[in-house]
């Protein structure tokens, strides 16, 4: 009953490699981070719903784990002599989603958290192993829906559609029942005393019933910042974990920085809202946004950075160093340097009653979760940029009719040649230029679009439930209220973008010029989408993550 996509296995992967067996020598080297130990049969040695911080390789017998929901015991895999336990949340540290017993008596190595945690950093060979088989398991978790949620949703409603999205974006596996299709929904919901008028309902862990509970409250349940320290003073703070913030991550973590990123919804930016992208160096066959976001989540949590979810930056306090980012709790998170990667997000179309709609037949993202609301149906694709006309492509499959209603009078200028060409061929989508839409009607979901088409005058209503809102971007910039120029648009000014009166203006206080990516204001960087001048792609947010690093390092040296 999982609704969780089951992003694709690694490349290569082979069923095995999801329990493999570990080599006499491999074990040797774990041993010495741990210890050896007998277990009893029966003998639980993780317990679900508790922070992970235990791994155990099994030497002889087995350990069973176990499906944690209620008092079942249900064994959904066997971990035999060589193999080991653990899964993505042993990186985080998160709570464990399964319970461990073992099934008869065994002998294994158990080794602590962190010091599995510098194996990882340190034994490439082991780090591999151990990696692909805990994001396998994780699938494989996902797929079946093994967890600690149950969502009782509609496909009707826009906030179950969120709920499903910051899930899914986070990797956590959950079920999910349908009030309109699902038989046994009654008997669950008199169970846990819930009425239609409180859904979408979360039931967490088993115990918490959260009824249409905001992403915060989800994050809490679930303990997803759990054991992150928010008063430490950090080598580097980094605000968003898009493609440009976990760049940063990977590489400042990876090079021995102490670094903690703050992200207000879930990570991915941007680019979890795709379907798929295509000109990403490496991936020849493409890759989802959400795939790539999950793989760098995880490569960053390998190297030790942290990540704090739900945690908005409210305000850079920039008086004194070492500076501080304030987020919604009023926490004060104090850090030696900034890497400022909040990114954009679209526009909204200059409808007044367009909020009405938003999620309920507005969208800003098309993933398999929007595209399996509007299967069969025509839709509407605003925008002439690339993420349109990936829109555009990725939902022709599935809807009876694509309309694409871009401003101008053409695709030329805004989009890559091989989507125009794809949109061309595509005879399930009609592009419609000169066009903008007038008007949006409907009761709790959109049912009729009116447009305009400002060439000829024509204009028309339509029966379509669904428009994909992608329209040119507006700078996540409003929380800096001044510590750093912005450009004219309100883009955040680098390097040598910054003129003598930008940083007279902002009393630069040092000798040298700031270094590239670096903002007004010293050791403070900004990089992806947030910077001006910036080229709106993945490969430049995670190029730019990455560079923003090797100053940081100059900046920490200083
Ligand atoms: C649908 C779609 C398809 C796309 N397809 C492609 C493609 O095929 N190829 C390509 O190269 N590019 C593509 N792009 C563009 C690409 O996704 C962006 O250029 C890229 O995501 C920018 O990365 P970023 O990290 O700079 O910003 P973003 O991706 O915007 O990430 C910014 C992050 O910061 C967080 N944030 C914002 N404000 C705060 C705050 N105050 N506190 C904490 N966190 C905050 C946001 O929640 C977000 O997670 C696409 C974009 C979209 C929307």
């Amino acid at each position: 009953m999982s609704d969780t996509e089951p992003t694709s296995p690694i490349p290569g992967a082979a069923p095995d490699d999801m329990f493999p067996t570990l080599t006499p020598a491999q074990q040797a080297r774990i041993v010495v981070h741990g210890r050896a130990r007998a277990v009893q049969a029966g003998e639980t040695l993780v317990e679900a719903d508790v922070s992970l911080n235990k791994f155990f390789v099994v030497i002889t017998g087995h350990l069973n784990i176990l499906r944690a929901s209620g008092n079942t015991d249900e064994v959904v895999a066997v971990v035999a002599p060589g193999a080991f336990t653990g899964e993505l949340n042993m990186l985080s540290g998160r709570r464990g989603l399964v319970r461990i017993r073992a099934g008869e008596p065994s002998e294994v190595i158990e080794v602590g958290r962190e010091e599995l945690l510098s194996l990882i950093q340190t034994d490439s060979e082991l780090s591999d192993i151990f990696l692909r088989a805990f994001i396998l398991r994780r699938l494989s978790l996902i797929t079946r829906g093994i967890g600690n949620v149950v969502l009782i949703g509609s496909v009707h409603s826009l906030d179950s559609l969120r709920i499903k999205e910051f899930l899914t974006r986070n990797g956590h596996p959950y079920s999910y029942i349908d009030l309109d299709s699902d038989a046994d929904v009654q008997n669950l919901m008199d169970h846990f005393h819930v009425a239609v008028a409180d859904l979408p309902v979360l039931i967490c862990r088993g115990q918490l019933v959260l009824r249409n509970p905001d992403n915060q409250e989800i994050a809490d349940c679930l303990g997803f910042n759990e054991g992150i320290d928010q008063t430490k003073p950090r080598d580097l703070v980094i605000v968003g974990a898009g493609p440009a913030g976990l760049s940063a991550a990977v590489y400042g973590a990876s090079e021995g920085l102490d670094v903690l990123v703050l992200e207000s919804n879930s990570p991915g930016g941007q680019a979890g809202s795709s379907s798929k992208i295509e000109n990403y160096l490496g991936f020849p066959t493409g890759i989802s946004g959400q795939e790539l976001a999950g793989r760098a989540y995880t490569q960053a949590q390998k190297f030790g950075a942290q990540v704090l979810i739900t945690k908005d930056a409210k305000r850079l306090a920039c008086d004194r160093r070492p500076y501080a980012v304030e987020i919604d709790n009023g926490q004060r998170v104090p850090a030696r340097t900034v890497v400022i990667a909040t990114g954009a997000q679209y526009r909204k179309l200059p409808l007044e009653n367009l909020s009405q709609f938003e999620g309920a037949g507005v969208y800003y993202g098309a993933t398999h979760l929007e595209a399996q609301l509007c299967g069969g149906e025509e839709v509407i694709v605003v925008g002439g940029g690339n993420s349109a006309g990936q829109a555009a492509v990725f939902l022709a499959e599935t809807a009876r009719r694509v309309h694409m209603l871009v401003r101008s009078n053409g695709l030329r200028e805004s989009m890559s040649r091989y989507l125009i060409r794809r949109i061309e061929e595509s005879p399930g989508i009609v592009l419609r230029t000169n066009t903008e839409i007038t008007a949006l009607e409907g009761g709790d979901h959109l049912e009729s679009v009116s447009w305009l088409n400002s060439q000829s005058g024509t204009a028309e209503t339509h029966n379509i439930g669904h428009v994909f809102s992608m329209t040119g971007a507006v700078p996540n910039a409003h929380w800096l209220d001044g510590c750093v120029a912005l450009d004219q648009k309100g883009f955040i000014k680098t390097g040598s973008d910054l003129s003598p009166e930008d940083l007279a203006a902002a009393h630069w206080p040092l000798a040298r010029p700031p270094y590239l990516l670096e903002t007004s204001l010293p050791g403070v960087f900004a990089v992806g989408d947030i910077r001006g001048g910036n080229i709106k792609r993945v490969a430049s947010a995670v190029g730019e993550g990455s560079i923003a690093i090797a100053f940081v390092h100059q900046v920490l040296g200083e």
